[in-house]
């Protein structure tokens, strides 16, 4: 039995009830009853990760510890793979096997996730899954907005009293503010890094001016060798150098919330399952508290782990990359892949290719903040984030 969301939810327009605006993620809370707590729950109206990560895991980021300070709170990071990968996951489907084991072993009655709709593979439908069949069918990314939040109220309505949900930072933010209120005995929350989303029509934009073929594209990510891996219907992969981007066309299609955001590695879940730490091909996983550790635990004969690295200096990187990005500077194709392939063998690696990207993608959207809701600044921007923007010089 697949529980989605009811018509009338999904028929109010983003902008008749969205207290964000322009910067509202979409991430589906004000799509139920739980709008009335938007004030306070919303990530992108009342930044709150200090507070509700003393909340979820006894206590907030060191900042002066440096992995803590980049990655969160934590009581175990590594690296890992599946053994036997599930075909058409984004990597190697630990995310899909943790629900489906939670699923099939009664430690939870319903599971949180997103399946795309049938007549467009990149349209989030976001569902609650109570067979592993229906987990299997959300597998992969859908590189795009998704109203995760909006099937909360099937929750109290079906009577469940496990949940795992599983999302991206601003999902799980709101879902935190208002987990209390949900009726729960036990909520398990298994998360993804994110970055850089965006709208259906700007995805079709960056496929439009990136791909050589952007209609049979089946699945993409920004991988740690500085390209982007385009795979394609056929079974073949395409490769854009990072720095080839066509950066003057696609300044503009990252939604507002994606520019405005400082919680890249999924502060508040349980268990982060992402890639940008790890060595190209594994995952990068975040045992964030006790109830992530339970999750992994479930699929350690499933997977084979190696301890994390870290290897390079991003400084130089990050602080040349910040005047390029801000003038749209794009190279031409020749001189992006000969920069990719040098960047690819004395570039960051492991854990600081991880830092290269949060310093990357913090200097952007502080600037993006300061320039655009100055307002918000100071209360926007988490302490941690000013801490790791402060070690470079930024533009005005
Ligand atoms: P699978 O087993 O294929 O399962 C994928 C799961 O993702 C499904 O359960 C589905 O419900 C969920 N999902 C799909 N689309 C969305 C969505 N739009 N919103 C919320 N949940 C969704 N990792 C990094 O290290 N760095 C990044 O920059 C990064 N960016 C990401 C951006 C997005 C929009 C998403 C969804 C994920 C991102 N990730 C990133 C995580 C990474 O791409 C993989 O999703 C993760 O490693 C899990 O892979 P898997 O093979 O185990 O997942
Ligand atoms: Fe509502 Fe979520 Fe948008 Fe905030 S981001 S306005 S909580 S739908």
């Amino acid at each position: 039995m697949t529980l989605v969301p009811h018509k009338k939810a999904k028929a109010l327009k983003p902008s008749s009830r969205r207290p964000a605006k322009e910067l509202c993620s979409e991430c589906g809370l004000c799509d139920t009853y739980y709008i009335h707590y938007v004030k306070e729950a919303c990530a992108f109206i009342n930044q709150q990760i200090p507070n509700l990560e003393e909340q979820t895991h006894g206590r907030s980021r060191d900042l002066e510890q440096s992995d803590d300070l980049y990655f969160g709170v934590h009581q175990d990071m590594m690296a890992a793979r599946k053994t036997e990968p599930i075909p058409g996951a984004q990597w190697t489907g630990i995310v899909s096997t943790i629900a489906i084991e939670m699923l099939t072993r009664g430690m939870v009655e319903g599971v949180v996730c997103v399946q795309n709709t049938e007549d467009d593979r990149f349209q989030p439908k976001p569902i609650i899954a109570t067979t592993p069949e229906e987990i299997l069918a959300a597998k992969v990314n859908k590189p795009t907005l998704s109203p995760n939040l909006s099937v909360l109220e099937l929750v109290e309505q079906s009577g469940m009293k496990r949940l795992l949900v599983i999302g991206v930072g601003c999902q799980i933010q709101a879902l935190r503010a208002v987990e209390k209120k949900l009726g729960l005995e036990k909520l398990y929350v298994l998360g993804t890094p994110c970055t850089d989303n965006v709208t259906r029509a700007g995805l079709q934009k960056f496929l439009d001016t990136t791909s050589r073929s952007p209609e049979t594209v089946v699945y993409y990510e920004f991988m740690q060798d500085f390209n982007v891996h385009f795979k394609h219907e056929d079974g073949s992969t395409e490769l854009v150098p990072f720095f080839g981007l066509k950066t003057n066309q696609l300044k503009d299609v990252f939604a507002p919330s994606c520019l405005s955001c400082f919680d890249y590695v999924n502060s508040l879940a349980d268990l982060v399952v992402g890639y940008m730490g790890a060595p190209f091909g594994w995952q990068w996983i975040v045992v964030r508290n006790d109830r992530g550790q339970e999750m992994l635990d479930l699929v350690q004969d499933k997977i084979e782990t190696q301890p994390v690295t870290s290897k390079g200096d991003r400084h130089q990187a990050v602080q040349q990359s910040i005047p390029a990005y801000d003038k749209a500077v794009t190279l031409p194709m020749w001189a992006a892949k000969l920069m990719g392939v040098v960047i690819e063998k004395i570039g960051p690696k492991g854990l600081e290719y991880a830092r290269f990207s949060i310093d990357s993608h913090f200097t952007r959207n502080y600037l993006y903040v300061k320039r655009n809701h100055p307002e918000k600044l100071e209360q926007h921007v988490p302490d941690y984030a000013k801490r790791i923007v402060s070690q470079y010089k930024l533009p005005e």
